[in-house]
């Protein structure tokens, strides 16, 4: 039985998308960790930005651009503020957590020699594996592996072994996308500092159901997508300690993240200016805000209360059906369920799912490393959000026992 202080009809009908047909079905929804669904208040100030005060922000002095940069910037302490930044500038707008984890890949370039070492999960997705594997390319450092259990779960002992004086960088996701994991952040974060080595969490599974606060934490770097937050495509965060942010060079040249400019020489805006080169994605920065502001009227109590109950729910009746094994059965673990059925391959389940309406993910969801590691072609990965409904898990339950009795 599911109970939950959140009316969750209601909280559907923010939600326009929900009401669609797919493939002459009503929409089940289960690919929350790709994208999550906007909601109509993210979707009005997108249009409020675009219908009233679209302009390019910081050099206008015009009314319309001065509003736009206000708007920018209050975004950015919204955000600064849900995840406990010191300061506004140590927040940096990127178009993803890709992109805020090329910056910091690319800024310890000058800092890694041949015979450092940097450590990686197990479990990681491959935006924050490949920009690391570059740096090491780049600086001759050695890349090694935290491995994991079999319920997914990173052997925390093998950790603590690997680390050394060798240790400059520690890069770990807060939550797996593939796995669903929560990984014990505060525990690595302590350790790799106390051999000095600095540490980039990857935020971009956890900000769904997870408040980072990131000077708690003492973590370096967190990166965040907005699109997993009720808001768009395009856009997010690399969160920096101020102290780190000032001695990283910027990642790409251009203007706004300029002090002056002669052909002899240029100087360097200040933060967070310095990483913000050429427009950025203004109406995504704004809406980004705006999309954390309604998960917060909602309370990220509840969500995850509620949350955890479809996890348990799903989990149980999944395991119902004969030959589903599920992927990922860590003890701390997000809304994410993972699995297979027998030899079936997943690309062939989530296509008749998709004919019944349900949209989940197949494949190996950008986390080649974990499939290997299980010796599976990849998943079938259904991912709930707080705006899904008990029902939906019914749809789901019986969608894959069709699509075994259809494909066995
Ligand atoms: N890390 C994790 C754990 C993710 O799930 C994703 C998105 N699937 C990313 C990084 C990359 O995020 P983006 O594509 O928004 O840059």
């Amino acid at each position: 039985m599911i109970h939950t202080v959140l009316d969750i009809l209601k909280i559907r009908e923010d939600f326009p998308i929900l009401k669609r047909k797919v493939n002459g079905q009503n929409l089940v929804y289960f690919d929350n960790a790709a994208t999550s669904q906007t909601p109509k208040h993210v979707i009005d100030v997108i249009v409020d930005y675009y219908s009233n005060y679209n302009a390019n922000i910081h050099r206008g002095v015009h009314a319309l651009s001065q509003e736009a940069t206000d708007k920018y910037e209050e975004a950015r302490i919204k955000i600064q503020t849900h995840f406990n930044a010191a300061a506004s500038h140590e927040i940096i707008f990127t178009s993803g957590t890709t992109h805020a984890i090329n910056i910091v890949a690319n800024g310890f370039t000058s800092f890694l020699k041949k015979g450092d070492e940097v450590l990686v999960s197990a479990m990681e997705h491959h935006s924050n594996i490949v920009p690391w594997q570059m740096l090491c390319e780049r600086t001759g450092a050695t890349m090694k592996v935290i491995p994991m259990n079999l319920d997914g779960e990173l052997l925390m002992d093998k950790y603590h072994a690997l680390l050394s004086n060798k240790t400059k960088l520690v890069f770990c996701n807060h939550v797996s996308n593939a796995l669903g994991t929560i990984n014990p952040i505060q525990e690595i974060i302590e350790a790799a500092h106390a051999v000095g080595a600095a540490v980039l969490i990857d935020g971009a599974q956890a900000a769904p159901h997870i408040i980072a606060d990131v000077q708690a934490l003492d973590v370096d770097f967190y990166t965040v997508s907005a699109h997993k937050i009720c808001g768009p495509t395009g856009v997010g965060i690399l969160y920096g300690k101020e102290a780190w942010l000032n001695k990283l060079p910027p990642y790409q040249g251009g203007g706004e993240m300029i002090a002056e400019v002669t052909f002899e020489k240029t100087t360097y805006a200040g933060l967070p200016h310095k990483f913000e080169a050429g427009t950025p994605n203004i109406c995504g920065g704004i809406a980004m805000g705006a999309g954390l502001d309604y998960m917060n009227s909602i309370g990220f109590d509840a969500i995850t209360t509620y949350e955890h109950e479809l996890l348990a729910y799903a989990t149980e009746k999944l395991l119902e059906i004969e030959g589903l094994k599920i992927y990922g059965t860590a003890k701390n673990k997000t809304a994410v369920v993972s699995f297979n059925v027998g030899q079936i391959h997943p690309y062939d389940i989530g296509s008749i799912l998709d004919k019944l309406g349900v949209a989940v993910r197949t494949g190996h969801h950008c986390a080649q490393p974990i499939m290997d590691f299980f010796k599976i072609p990849g998943t079938v990965r259904a991912s709930f959000s707080f705006y899904n409904l008990k029902e939906e898990i019914d749809v789901l339950v019986a969608g894959v026992k069709r699509a075994k009795a259809m494909l066995s």
